[in-house]
C-alpha cells in the first residue's frame, strides 16, 4: 500500500490511550501485525463499523467528485476532478457498560462548482460536514431511535459505506439556492424574469378612480 496515493484511503492508527502509547503503524510491515490486534486494516466503502469503534480507528480518504455520481448530477458535470476530503474515527462510549455505544464521527469537506441561481453561472460553493453517528445492532432500532432522539443513529453493518456515507451527508449540506455573493455579469431582470413586471402590474391611477367609481355605483 501506498500512503501517498491520493486515490486510496489511507489508514492511520492512532495510538490506544488506554494500553499506552504505540508507535503509529502504517499497513503492510507485517512484522509485529500478528501480536496486535488494533493493526487491523479497514476498508473505506465496506467497514466493519463495530471494530473500527473497539480499535479507536481512524480513516481518511481523498476522492475526486467524479467517483460520486450524486454529486456529480449537482455540478451537472463540472469539476469533476475536485477534491472532496474526508476523515472518520470510531469511538466506544461506555465501554465497561452491558451496552456499550459505538460511535462513527464524520468530516468532510469539498467545493463544488454549483448552478448560481440567479444568474445561471456556476459558483463555487463550499460544503463542509461534522457530525457523529451512533450505531445500534439493526435498521429497523435505528430507524425508531433515529426519529426519537437528536444523534444520528445507523445501523451496525460488517461492510458500512463509509464513502457513500459522505456523499449523503455533503449532498444533505448543499445550499437549495445557490448564488453569487455577487455576481459576475449583471443581472438583466427583465429579459430574464419577465414575472417581475407580470406580477406587479402598473395601474394608471385614473383608471382604478374609475374602478371605485363603480364598485360605488
Ligand atoms: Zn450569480
Amino acid at each position: 500500500m501506498q500512503p501517498d496515493d491520493p486515490t486510496k484511503p489511507v489508514v492511520v492508527r492512532e495510538p490506544d490511550a488506554l494500553k499506552g502509547a504505540r508507535p503509529v503503524l502504517r499497513g503492510g510491515g507485517g512484522r509485529e501485525a500478528s501480536s496486535l490486534p488494533s493493526n487491523r486494516e479497514f476498508a473505506a466503502c465496506r467497514l466493519d463499523v463495530k471494530s473500527f469503534a473497539e480499535d479507536a480507528g481512524t480513516l481518511a480518504g481523498e476522492e475526486p467528485v467524479r467517483l460520486h455520481e450524486r454529486l456529480m448530477a449537482e455540478t451537472q458535470g463540472r469539476g469533476a476532478e475536485v477534491p472532496v476530503r474526508w476523515s472518520a474515527t470510531g469511538e466506544v462510549r461506555n465501554a465497561g457498560h452491558v451496552q456499550p455505544q459505538i460511535w462513527l464521527h464524520l468530516t468532510a469537506n469539498t467545493v463544488l462548482p454549483l448552478t448560481c441561481q440567479r444568474c445561471l453561472a456556476p459558483v463555487d460553493v463550499a460544503v463542509a460536514v461534522q457530525r457523529s453517528f451512533r450505531f445500534v445492532p439493526d435498521e429497523e432500532m435505528a430507524a425508531a431511535q433515529d426519529d426519537a432522539s437528536e444523534e444520528d443513529v445507523l445501523a451496525l453493518s460488517r461492510s458500512f459505506d463509509l464513502v457513500e456515507l459522505v456523499e449523503d451527508e455533503l449532498l444533505m449540506e448543499l445550499p437549495l439556492a445557490p448564488r453569487h455573493e455577487a455576481c459576475p455579469a449583471p443581472v438583466q431582470l427583465a429579459p430574464a424574469d419577465p414575472g417581475v413586471e407580470a406580477r406587479r402590474p402598473r395601474e394608471n391611477p385614473f383608471a382604478l378612480l374609475g374602478k371605485l367609481k363603480i364598485g360605488k355605483s
